[in-house]
Parts: structure tokens; C-alpha cells; sequence
């Protein structure tokens, strides 16, 4: 596997490595959901709301989206709430080591959960990185699958736009 081809695995998966690796294998088979997620309708509107005017939308090789601070050097990501914190976190990391590897500019990362009034540093330690590195073979290895992993039933099934592909 070379380096280009972890890089096109992109921040949304990475994030859902960590909540469901069935997901990780539809969204990547580019099946998809029966119905809008309300979880993702309401994520867009809290963006709306909390950041309008107040970053950048930065598309990188047209496969990669992130939101920058203004006059800052700094990868933005924004969130509902800090339940899944740690995949949040790792989301923003792979950012980080998107711009380091591709483009050659550290950052710093933050995650901004404007309904609770919190923003969390994120840093691309080699300890991350090298844990980026096994999720992101992994991730090739579970799209590289014949079949979806086999569903496991977790609490965020309750608000997953596949439920009822997965369990009806
Ligand atoms: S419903 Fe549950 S098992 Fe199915 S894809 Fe979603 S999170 Fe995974």
C-alpha cells in the first residue's frame, strides 16, 4: 500500500473506524442510506448557526474537506457533542497528518462542540500517528472485504442511517 492511497481514505471514515467497522464498508462501497440521518441534518444546522462567517471551508484534492480558522494554523472540525470524542479526535488527526505528509505544513488541530461550549486541542504526536497509520491499513483491509463486517449492535445503531438496512 502506498502513501497516496492511505491518503484517499479520508477524515469522514476514519471517524467511523472507531463507532462501526460495517459502516466503514458501506459508506466506502458507496451504499447508500434508506433515509436522511436527523443526526447529520441537525450537525449541518448547529454548523450554520455557530460558524457562519466565522471560518473557511478548505477542499483539498477534491476529496478532503476541512474547516480552517482564520488567521490561524489550524484544522477546525465541528461536532454535535463530545460523545464520540475519541473518533472526533482522530478525525482531526488524520487531517493533521494529511496537510504534514501531502502538503508539508504542521498544524494543530481543534474540535469546536459550540453546544457545549467546549474546544479540545488536538496534536499529531508520533504515538497518533502511528496508531493513524494501523487504523488506515485496517480501513483498506475492511473495504477490501467481499462483505460487510457482520452488524453488531452498538448505541449509535439507534441514530445510523443504515438501522434499518442493518437490523429491520
Ligand atoms: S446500524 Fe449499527 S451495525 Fe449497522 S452500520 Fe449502523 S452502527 Fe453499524
Amino acid at each position: 500500500m502506498n502513501y497516496k492511497s492511505k491518503i484517499s481514505i479520508g477524515g469522514t471514515l476514519i471517524w467511523y473506524y472507531y463507532i462501526c467497522k460495517r459502516e466503514v464498508w458501506l459508506i466506502g462501497h458507496g451504499i447508500e442510506p434508506e433515509q436522511e440521518n436527523d443526526y447529520i441534518i441537525l450537525g449541518r444546522h448547529i454548523h450554520e448557526m455557530f460558524y457562519q462567517n466565522r471560518k473557511k471551508e478548505l477542499i483539498i484534492d477534491n476529496t478532503i474537506k476541512i474547516d480552517i480558522i482564520p488567521g490561524k494554523k489550524v484544522i477546525g472540525e465541528i461536532k454535535k457533542s463530545t460523545r464520540y470524542l475519541e473518533s472526533a479526535k482522530m478525525q482531526v488527526a488524520f487531517y493533521l497528518y494529511y496537510m504534514k505528509k501531502e502538503k508539508g505544513v504542521k498544524m494543530e488541530g481543534l474540535l469546536l462542540v459550540p453546544e457545549e461550549r467546549r474546544r479540545i486541542k488536538v496534536s499529531l504526536t508520533p504515538e497518533v500517528e502511528k496508531e493513524l497509520e494501523r487504523a488506515i491499513s485496517d480501513i483498506e483491509r475492511i473495504l477490501n472485504m467481499e462483505k460487510p463486517p457482520p452488524a453488531v449492535k452498538i448505541p449509535y445503531c439507534r441514530r445510523c442511517a443504515y438501522k434499518n438496512m442493518c437490523w429491520a
